[in-house]
């Protein structure tokens, strides 16, 4: 008997990662113009963050307002009471929300007020969607792998990463720099790219603003300087009364200099996310932070120049 041939494909990947977003045509995120892909998951909770659905690794349900008909259908269909209607406004109390497997409150609206803040994608799936925005992209764009932290799903980011890299497609990433030095390691050879947060020289005040401390942050930005031969940049989301201090400006220059490092990048306080607080059902605590003047991100961007550091604010970026 003849047995079948098998055709195997090595460019086929079934290796899924979640995602939230693919947005097109950035011109922010690196040289060019970019094709950007949102992780899932995030290992910080920074109370500024202007994506917070995507913090959490499994995608959380979204409530769209209005688009809600508050029918209570979803009601009924959530075995552990999750949901609720009072005054006319549905309420996910994600106390009791065991983000099931089934996500039976989505399936049953049909406005579409309900819908989850990430899906499953592979590999194969997402590189075919980045091999399609190539033609737009010019000579000098990519992707950029951003989140949530882009290096958590760590064996998904490194498959899309190094066949982007096999493929001669510009890659970068913007990572909050909280992860491991071995996903870091896994990746490194396939990046052209990273932006790297410093969101405060200070641990303890790093980790009230973000849940966690910047003990690791640092030492992978040092280890970074030693051993990634692609282009750092380091980036500071200016936060007035946070992290905008003389004394947090002066251990960032002194930081980055100390590690041979002499670029940054200030992306000033904006208030866009916060409506996704309200379809998360949870409270936007950067509300109570004011935007950074232009007088204010002029004068720190003079001081880190006059230290000898390439500082960009905001989209000013030599890209
Ligand atoms: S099923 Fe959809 S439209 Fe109806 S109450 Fe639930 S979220 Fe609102
Ligand atoms: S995801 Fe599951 S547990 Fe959570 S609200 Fe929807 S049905 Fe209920």
């Amino acid at each position: 008997m003849q047995l079948p041939v098998m055709i195997l494909n090595k460019n086929h990947s079934d290796t899924k990662g979640y995602i939230f977003d693919i947005q097109g045509l950035s011109v922010h995120d690196g040289p060019g113009c970019r094709t950007l892909i949102f992780l899932n998951g995030c290992t910080l909770n920074c109370f500024w963050c202007s994506n917070p659905e995507g913090i959490s690794r499994k995608p959380l349900p979204l409530h769209y307002s209005s688009y809600c008909i508050t029918c209570g259908k979803c009601i009924g269909n959530c075995s552990q009471n999750a949901i609720s209607i009072e005054n006319e406004k549905l309420q996910i109390l994600r106390q009791l929300c065991a983000e099931c497997e089934k996500r039976s409150c989505i399936d049953e609206c049909y406005t579409n007020a309900l819908r989850l803040s990430g899906y499953e994608i592979t590999v194969t799936k997402l590189f075919e969607i980045i091999s399609r925005d190539r033609q737009y992209w010019g000579s000098k764009g990519g992707i950029t792998l951003t989140g949530g932290e882009p290096l958590l799903q760590i064996d998904f980011s490194k498959e899309i990463l190094a066949k982007c890299h096999e493929a001669y497609i510009h890659t970068a990433i913007e990572t909050c720099g909280n992860v491991p030095w071995k996903n870091f390691q896994d990746v490194i050879s396939y990046i052209d790219w990273i932006f790297f947060d410093l969101k405060h020289l200070t641990s303890e005040e790093h980790k009230n603003a973000t849940k966690a401390s910047n003990t690791l942050i640092l030492e992978n930005a040092k280890r970074l300087s030693e051993e990634f031969s692609g282009r750092l940049v380091f980036r500071l989301p200016l936060i007035p009364n946070f992290n905008d201090s003389n004394e947090n400006i002066d251990n960032t220059i002194t930081f980055i200099r100390k590690i041979g490092q002499k670029e940054i990048n200030i992306l000033p306080l904006h208030h866009l996310g916060r409506e996704k607080y309200q379809m998360l059902g949870s409270v936007y605590y950067g509300g109570n932070f004011p935007l950074p003047t232009s007088e204010n991100l002029r004068s720190i961007e003079k001081k880190f120049k006059e230290s000898g550091i390439d500082c960009y604010l905001g989209g000013e970026t030599p890209f």
